[in-house]
């Protein structure tokens, strides 16, 4: 449990700046960091994921717990503020889970557009997200790199954590 720094290991490579990232780092606490995603689950869809490389939820420390909570919190409510009257909900998941091997642990915040349930037939929940791996349609960089920066706004002007 321990790849960091050229293991392999996509999420340390991201988190460690050994692999590009587009829209890059928005958010570092002592134990979590959040970024875009690079799937196909849209534009404004992001990662929290600790900064240690861990591969079950059952293994984070009571400092990593500590901070979840609060972290979450103000990811999703980032979230709903940057993208407005289209987010019917912020589901947040973590699968962590590729090949059937456990990965570094990843949650996924991503805002539910009313746009993304229209165009997959009013698919929500798993469906919605099945929908959208399954058209496989990556996000472009451009537009990652503007959302990104409206959550950075956003982000200054709170002072929570
Ligand atoms: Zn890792």
């Amino acid at each position: 449990m321990k790849p960091g720094k050229g293991s392999g290991c996509v999420a340390c490579g991201f988190a460690d700046g050994t692999r590009p990232l587009p829209g890059g780092t928005l958010l570092r606490t002592a134990h979590w960091t959040v970024e875009h995603c690079v799937g196909p689950l849209g534009v404004g869809t992001l990662i929290v994921k600790p900064l240690r490389h861990i591969t079950g939820v059952h293994e984070m420390s009571a400092q990593e717990s500590t901070e979840l909570g609060p972290l979450l919190a103000r990811v999703t409510s980032v979230l709903r503020t940057v993208v407005g009257d289209e987010c019917e909900q912020v589901y947040v998941c973590l699968w962590s889970h590729s090949g059937r091997v456990p990965g570094h642990i990843h949650f996924v915040a991503q805002p539910a557009r009313t746009s993304d349930i229209d165009r997959h037939g009013g698919a929500y929940g798993p469906a919605l997200q099945m929908a959208m791996f399954a058209e496989g349609a990556e996000p472009e960089p451009g537009a990652v790199e503007e959302f990104c920066a409206r959550v950075r706004r956003v982000l200054g002007e709170d002072s929570a954590i």
